[in-house]
């Protein structure tokens, strides 16, 4: 998506080989208009898709989450990142390990939530390794829903996790994927 792609190459920062901050726009600040014409573009996407429920995961998915959902019209659910030792009550739970600090967290989402009738979206902001995706993808399995597909807004295409994902047989739509970038040039190439 070549509005993004500019957004991108003009707002955004490399940190070393494989971090790409988009504070700017996308995930401290947030760049409304963008996110509505993201959210937008995942509609035209998955439009004929039966969705019923989008789920992401806190705390960046959720705000492009709802602005997507609007053109759905339908609930925004995002996964908790877990605090506490003893989980409570009725839950889904899955591991998910923190790209940018390596740490394996529990996500949680409340079975009164998701069950077999819902055809989910998940909508993330970036794909990198794919462990947040899998979390959220057994969340959706151990609720015996149905995986309509993701919706990414950047995939770091040189890494594994678009490519796993895909492998599962999961339809993955990433609106920018970065083929290459280099800090010292400031250069990114898209897919
Ligand atoms: P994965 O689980 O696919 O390895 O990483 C995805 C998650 O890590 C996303 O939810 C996102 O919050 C974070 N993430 C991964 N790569 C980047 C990055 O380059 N920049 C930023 N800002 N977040 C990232």
């Amino acid at each position: 998506m070549k509005l993004l792609e500019d957004r991108i190459r003009r707002d955004g920062t490399i940190r070393g080989t494989d971090v790409l901050k988009v504070d700017r726009f996308l995930n401290h600040q947030m760049d409304i208009a963008l996110i509505n014409e993201l959210g937008k573009e995942f509609h035209r996407l998955f439009a004929d898709c039966g969705v019923n429920k989008i789920l992401t995961i806190e705390a960046s998915g959720i705000g492009i989450a709802c602005l997507t959902a609007q053109y759905f019209n339908v609930p925004v659910i995002f996964a908790k990142k877990n605090k506490t030792k003893n989980i409570a009550g009725d839950v889904y739970t899955s591991k998910v390990e923190s790209f940018t600090h390596g740490k394996v967290y529990d996500i949680i989402v409340s079975k009164e939530f998701l069950g077999p009738q819902d055809r989910v979206l998940l909508i993330d902001d970036f794909l990198a390794n794919g462990s947040a995706l899998q979390g959220l993808i057994k969340l959706v399995q151990d609720a015996g829903a149905t995986l309509v597909g993701a919706g990414i807004c950047v995939e770091k295409a040189f890494q594994p996790g678009g490519d796993l994902i895909r492998s599962m047989g999961v339809r993955v739509e990433s609106l920018a994927r970065v083929k290459s970038m280099d800090e010292s040039t400031h250069s990114i190439e898209f897919c």
